[in-house]
């Protein structure tokens, strides 16, 4: 079984460089190695859809220094290449690169893993898509490896799937820790869990934690943003730095970095 725990957090989108920077250097404190602060952001409805191409220096320029590794989801190829030009700058070190829960389709899965193959500090995480499917899940993971793309530089990472109708759940999405569990283990690949976007409320996360904690997966990923109150995304499920320091005793994990 994979030994290493993964933990990444940080804000759900990148919004300034005050903010970075105010938010990275608390993590640090706390020990947090990877840095999530998403450049490009998928919406429902009209409203920041993040700094996009501006962001990216801004987002290494706070991180990659510090020894921290930056994370963010990307929309496009075009997102990528651009990010991957930036990040020669500074050799090619460690990053995460994420395909989210809308974007979930096997042309750009297959894409963006042929596009990042062949860095060998960049890894691939790929969320479960929107709706509740064991098999589309294991398909996206099985069109990833079908590029040849090194599996120990993927994550999985379970959101929860989005509620239908007749769902009647407190949580924004619902988890499925069971499916989470048959994939990781049939995949045998690292499978982490985030309860910031399965809860969407920050105050049932460390519940989900504990839950999640019986599963003995890979890792978590949290949101926590330096003043939650005006965050321009996600707002209600962003923890505050000491909320999220109150909950890391939750977290079963020894906080090994990638
Ligand atoms: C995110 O991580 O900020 C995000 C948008 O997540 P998801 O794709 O799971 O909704
Ligand atoms: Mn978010």
């Amino acid at each position: 079984m994979l030994k290493e725990k993964i933990l990444i957090a940080g804000p759900c989108s990148l919004e300034s460089n005050e903010q970075i920077q105010d938010i990275a250097a608390n993590l640090k404190k706390l020990n947090v190695k990877i840095i999530r602060a998403s450049l490009f952001k998928p919406r429902t409805a009209p409203s920041f859809d993040g700094l996009k191409n501006q962001g990216i220096k801004i987002l290494l320029e706070n991180t990659i220094p510090l020894n921290l590794v930056p994370a963010s989801e990307v929309l496009t190829i075009d997102n990528a290449v651009d990010i991957l030009k930036e990040l020669k700058k500074y050799n090619y070190p460690k990053m995460i690169f994420w395909i989210g829960s809308r974007n979930q389709n096997h042309i750009f899965q297959k894409d963006l893993a042929n596009l990042l193959k062949d860095y060998k500090n960049i890894y691939l995480m790929i969320k479960n898509q929107m709706w509740h499917s064991f098999d589309h899940f294991l398909g996206i993971y099985e069109h990833i490896i079908s590029t040849n793309f090194p599996i120990e530089r993927l994550i999985l990472c379970h959101r929860g799937f989005a509620k239908s109708k007749s769902d009647i759940s407190k949580y924004k999405n619902i988890p499925d820790f069971e499916l989470a569990k048959d994939i990781q283990i049939k995949t045998k690949t690292k499978m982490i869990i985030d309860p910031s976007h399965i809860t969407g409320d920050k105050k049932y996360i460390s519940e989900i934690i504990k839950k999640a904690n019986e599963y003995n997966f890979d890792g978590y990923m949290l949101e926590v943003h330096d003043n939650p109150k005006t965050a321009l995304t996600d707002k209600d499920q962003q923890l505050s730095i000491d909320e999220f320091d109150n909950c890391l005793n939750l977290i079963n994990s020894s906080l090994i970095p990638l």
